[in-house]
């Protein structure tokens, strides 16, 4: 009886898997759902009745699910990546029939889809490998999806998928991202770019905070305040709600009794790797993985704060003391600033990340529609993202976001801002590493002529490695030794 089959099936019914079962019930596809625990199963019918009766059909074997979806079948897997998604489709698969398709919706690394879609091949069914961002909420009310993979496979979740994801001015958040491993790529990269996000906001708290001695109450006005201007986005709305929570346990606000250790699950690290393996520079997100590693040093730290403060630094830089009165307000305006110029950078960095990829692998990737996609439901949402996707569209091979006419514009403006507060933090001994890798960024795409020449002729000196010259072709080398 076609009539009560699903039109969809989700297995993986964690937190992310179970959030998006109740948002595809929501919209109208009445859709089966699985989960190699079978309590997380009833569970999550249950919250499905709790929720106002969505039509969601629980199944507590792979046979009995996967029989439960019309033909031809899409099922969403959402379990821990790697060897889970592995074994959740060896289960599944052998009673799946040849045109069904597997979306995987974990954050994958882009090359086990890229193997998964040649072993779904092989058996006639069609994968996607599709990044889903926007978390537990996102999930439930509308993500940002990234799905890439058959082409055949996008068509037939199509209806599905565009009603499911956060829906912005331009349309909902969901595109084909590309061919092979695109959409964990894309994920991938977007994960990175959060990372510099984070550690950008987090770095505006510390100057604003240990230079500007900010109160978490002024602190949760200004990022407020931030959030309806050119910064507005996600991160910072929450940025603004987290100074406000007070701590249950004990006096003050819960920020400061977090121990100042920053967790991760490796999308960053694959990012800066990638970067690494196309010779991209990506020197904010970097700088934002090794603040993680740093912070992971928590002992380490404290050790070495103790050594140096005894060998005397703390009279030099105790953070707060500049030895000078300062303007808060300028201040404020000022990191506020920076803090945007600094984003541009590390999103030029990812942009560019993307833009390599997909020349290496073909994609195609059209980084405009990427942009598009990320204005809502995702952790990255922000307004300038609209900007980023106006720049793309306006210059479809635009070489980096710095050198579009607006954000150039934007860049110099802000200019004067990010050095005073680059320089005031530098000055007072606080770490700006986001800051200052994407003002290092800046000064060195802007330039046309670098100090390179001389790690050239040291090359050509030591290595023979030879050189070019700046008025006229071919390659050159000199017996340094002999001449000097
Ligand atoms: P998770 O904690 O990553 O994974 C738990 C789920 O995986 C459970 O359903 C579990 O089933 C299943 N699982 C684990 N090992 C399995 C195995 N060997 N065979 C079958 N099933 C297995 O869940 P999550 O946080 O919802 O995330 C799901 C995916 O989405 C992950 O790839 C994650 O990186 C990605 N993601 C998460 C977020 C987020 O905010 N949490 C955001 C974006 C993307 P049992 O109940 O039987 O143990």
């Amino acid at each position: 009886d076609a009539a009560a089959m699903s039109r969809i099936g989700l297995a993986g019914l964690a937190v992310m898997g179970q959030n998006l079962a109740l948002n595809i019930a929501e919209k109208g596809f009445p859709i089966s759902v699985y989960n190699r625990t079978a309590s997380k199963v009833d569970e999550t019918v249950g919250r499905a009745s709790a929720e106002g009766g969505l039509p969601l059909i629980g199944h507590h074997t792979p046979r009995d699910f996967v029989l439960s979806i019309a033909r031809p079948r899409s099922i969403i897997i959402l379990v821990k990546a790697g060897a889970p998604v592995d074994q959740t489709i060896a289960a599944l698969s052998q009673f799946m029939d040849p045109g069904d398709a597997i979306i995987d919706g974990g954050n994958e690394w882009y090359e086990n889809t890229e193997r998964r879609l040649r072993e779904a091949a092989a058996r006639g069914l069609l994968y996607l490998g599709m990044g889903v961002s926007g978390g537990e909420d996102g999930a439930r009310h509308g993500p940002s999806l990234m799905p890439g993979g058959h082409l055949q496979a996008y068509h037939n979740v199509q209806d599905v998928l565009a009603r499911v994801a956060a829906q912005v001015d331009d349309g909902p958040c969901v595109t084909f991202v590309g061919e092979g491993g695109a959409g964990n790529f894309v994920k991938m990269v977007h994960n990175g770019i959060e990372y510099g996000d984070m550690q950008l906001i987090s770095e505006a708290y510390d100057v604003l905070r240990t230079v500007g001695g900010l109160s978490n109450s002024e602190l949760a006005e200004i990022f407020a305040d931030w959030n309806s201007g050119e910064l507005e986005s996600f991160l910072i709305e929450i940025t603004a709600d987290i100074f406000r929570v007070p701590d249950e346990h004990g006096d003050g606000e819960l920020v400061d009794k977090i121990l100042d250790k920053t967790g991760m699950k490796g999308t960053g690290k694959w990012t800066v790797q990638q970067a690494a393996e196309l010779s991209v520079a990506a020197p904010t997100i970097a700088a934002s993985l090794d603040s993680r590693y740093l912070s992971g040093l928590k002992e380490e730290r404290e050790a070495a704060a103790r050594v140096l403060d005894q060998a005397g630094i703390g009279g030099e830089v105790s953070g707060a003391s500049l030895g000078r009165s300062i303007d808060k307000k300028r201040l404020i305006d000022d990191v506020r600033q920076a803090l945007y110029a600094s984003k541009i950078c590390s999103y030029a960095q990812g942009m560019n990340l993307l833009r390599a990829k997909s020349e290496e692998r073909g994609w195609n990737l059209n980084l405009g529609e990427l942009a598009r996609i990320w204005k809502g439901g995702c952790i990255i949402r922000a307004r300038f993202l609209d900007r980023i996707k106006k720049a793309y569209e306006r210059n479809r091979v635009l070489a980096n976001l710095i050198v579009d006419p607006e954000f150039a514009r934007e860049m110099v403006q802000r200019q004067g801002a990010w050095r005073r507060v680059v320089g005031m933090a530098i000055e007072a001994g606080i770490s700006t590493p986001g800051m200052c890798s994407s003002l290092a960024y800046f000064d060195t795409y802007r330039r046309a002529r670098l100090p390179a020449n001389l790690v050239q002729a040291q090359r050509d000196y030591f290595g023979a490695h030879t050189y070019e010259r700046v008025d006229r072709p071919g390659s050159f080398h000199t017996e340094w030794s002999k001449i000097a």
